[in-house]
């Protein structure tokens, strides 16, 4: 049986494991190495084309997991890197060269700006960021030297659906690769490569992990960009452990039921968010008020736990009585795990070629796997504390 003959969630509890291999054992077994052993001489001569061949190139437990990405975002090719952003700064490195030009969405994650901002522009290549919203407008900014195309879809803490297909018709037209953070569809409710996109990457430590105890990256790609990628992902030693190569494929087998439940509950949570008097403004694509909700319906077939609000109140004191007292909800890094967090953050920091002016303060919430009722409770109670200061 091929995997087109299964549905995409029995695809996802076939991936990256073969028990014949292992002794009948379900799951692909931990591999610790960084020597591998060649039994003759001739086949140490021939090691060259061997996939196993050191540690540091992968291990069977890390090409496991690059099979299963590959089923995830319907790719041809993956590569696993230890962190989301060391996947972000393997595929902008494979495209630096000096005089290189790169459009980089304006609402993109901080650090894949920061990368463009500093490592990039010491070695010559420029970025110019550009409106989320401009679709097929962005072949106004492509130049003779431009070599990538960076979208986010969402943006990072603003939530702007990008027209993926008219921007990667443009940049087709032009001979310009495209790539992609698809972080927050986590690959379950947005598949990239099928709308022609050449790179979709994800910070795995999110929701393939989903239990907030690794950090990952992966890339998909296409078989004819994988050579390039994996050539700089050789040369600065990129390297995955095995131990957090089995914790990513047992977060995957998991995802299609925690996802349908983030998107529930999110919804639920946006949806109350938006009635509450403190609430000025809620960033839910999935939510038909939502200015980006046509773009969202045409592309994505659910919504993550992931959104944002702006509340009215914005003194620092008070706002401490609202976020020290919660109980399900942590403040901190990260996000995609089974609990829900919630923290303040500032957009307009990041923002050069867009306006972020939301009259009040930005705060992102990650929905968890909580029952929602409890959720909204220590939510309401939290409003309840602001007023009380
Ligand atoms: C967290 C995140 C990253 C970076 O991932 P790390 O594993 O923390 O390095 C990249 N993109 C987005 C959208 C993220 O939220």
């Amino acid at each position: 049986m091929t995997s087109d003959d299964m549905e995409f969630d029995t695809q996802l509890t076939q991936c990256g494991r073969n028990p014949a291999q292992h002794f009948g054992a379900v799951n692909t077994p931990v591999y610790r190495a960084s020597t591998i052993l060649f039994p003759t001489l001739a086949a140490l001569d021939v090691k060259e084309g061997a996939r196993l061949r050191y540690g540091r190139r992968g291990t069977p437990t890390t090409h496991a997991l690059e099979d299963a990405v590959c089923t995830l975002e319907h790719s041809e090719r993956a590569l696993v890197t230890p962190s989301g952003v060391s996947a972000i700064s393997n595929i902008l490195m494979s495209f630096a060269e000096p005089g290189a030009h790169f459009l980089v969405s304006d609402s993109s994650y901080g650090p894949t700006r920061k990368f463009c901002d500093f490592v990039l522009r010491g070695l010559g290549v420029e970025t110019t960021y550009y409106d989320p919203t401009l679709g097929e407008r962005i072949s106004e900014l492509i130049r003779p030297e431009t070599k990538l195309i960076w979208m986010e879809s969402p943006g990072s803490q603003t939530f702007e659906v990008q027209d993926v297909d008219a921007i990667v018709a443009v940049a087709r037209a032009h001979g310009v690769v495209t790539a992609i953070d698809n972080t927050w569809s986590a690959g379950y409710f947005f598949q990239p490569m099928t709308h022609g996109v050449d790179i979709s990457m994800q910070a795995g430590t999110k929701y393939i992990s989903g239990h907030s105890d690794i950090m990952l990256g992966t890339i998909a790609c296409t078989e004819e960009i994988y050579d390039r990628l994996r050539e700089t992902y050789l040369r600065f030693g990129f390297c995955v452990s095995p131990d957090d190569a089995y914790l990513a494929l047992r977060g995957l087998r998991t995802m299609p039921l925690r996802m349908r439940q983030h998107h529930a509950s999110g919804l639920a949570i946006a949806d109350w968010l938006a009635q509450q008097g403190e609430v000025i403004r809620v960033m839910h694509p999935a939510r038909p008020q939502d200015p980006h909700h046509a773009l969202w319906k045409n592309q994505f077939s659910g919504a993550s736990g992931l959104f944002g609000f702006v509340i009215s109140e914005t003194d620092r004191g008070r706002l401490a009585r609202l976020f020290d007292g919660l109980q399900f909800f942590g403040m901190g890094s990260s996000w995609g795990g089974f609990e829900s967090l919630l923290v303040p953050t500032n957009p307009t920091v990041y923002r050069t070629a867009t306006d972020w002016t939301p009259m009040g303060q930005t705060i992102r919430i990650h929905v968890g796997l909580e029952d929602p009722k409890d959720l909204i409770r220590d939510l309401r109670t939290g409003f309840d504390r602001l007023h009380d200061a």
